[in-house]
């Protein structure tokens, strides 16, 4: 397998509800799995950051369909690249809601990575996407907040 990733930020539609965000993560969980894609997904701010990692045909095929969905937009592709291996192997998709966790370390992380208090994934390097969604993950883990794990 070609092991590859994928990051990219998108602009969530205005009145995305939580009913929306559990219905992407459904259809990720499940369709990830299939594909053997991991990652992980943040929100926040009316921002996504997602991370999709895997064989590459199957990750590519994977974000031109996200592409198109209307639940957001504008998407941005931050990196595009070969690795040697994953860095979120046990979450077929995980989305994180940044509201959901304490508030002054999400504050912290956002300021550090995106150099302002709001969430601006687009306004980030590769590297610091990679090293916000593994802070986030950490946060995430360390936090009792389930509510979007299927
Ligand atoms: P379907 O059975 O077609 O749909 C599942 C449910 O989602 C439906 O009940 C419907 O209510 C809703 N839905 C589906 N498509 C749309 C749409 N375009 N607009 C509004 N509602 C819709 N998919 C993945 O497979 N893997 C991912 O990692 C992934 N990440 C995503 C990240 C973001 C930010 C967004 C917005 C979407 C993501 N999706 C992901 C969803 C993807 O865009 C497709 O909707 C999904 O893959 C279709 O899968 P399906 O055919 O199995 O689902």
């Amino acid at each position: 397998m070609n092991l590859y990733r994928v990051i990219y930020s998108s602009y969530a539609k205005p009145d995305l509800d939580i009913q929306e965000l559990k219905d992407i993560m459904e259809a990720s969980t499940k369709n990830n799995k299939e594909d053997g894609i991991t990652g992980l997904l943040c929100y926040g701010d009316s921002m996504f950051l997602q991370l999709l990692e895997g064989d590459q045909e199957k990750v590519s095929t994977t974000y031109h369909r996200i592409a198109r969905d209307e639940r957001h937009h504008g998407p941005l592709l931050i990196e595009c690249q070969s690795i040697s291996k994953r860095l979120f192997e046990v979450w077929s998709m995980q989305a994180i809601q940044l509201t959901d966790l304490n508030r002054e370390q999400v504050n912290n992380i956002v300021l550090k990575y995106s150099g302002s208090a709001l969430f601006r994934p687009n306004s980030m390097t590769p590297l610091q996407c990679v090293s916000f969604l593994k802070e986030m993950a950490t946060l995430f883990q360390l936090s009792d907040s389930v509510i979007l794990e299927l």
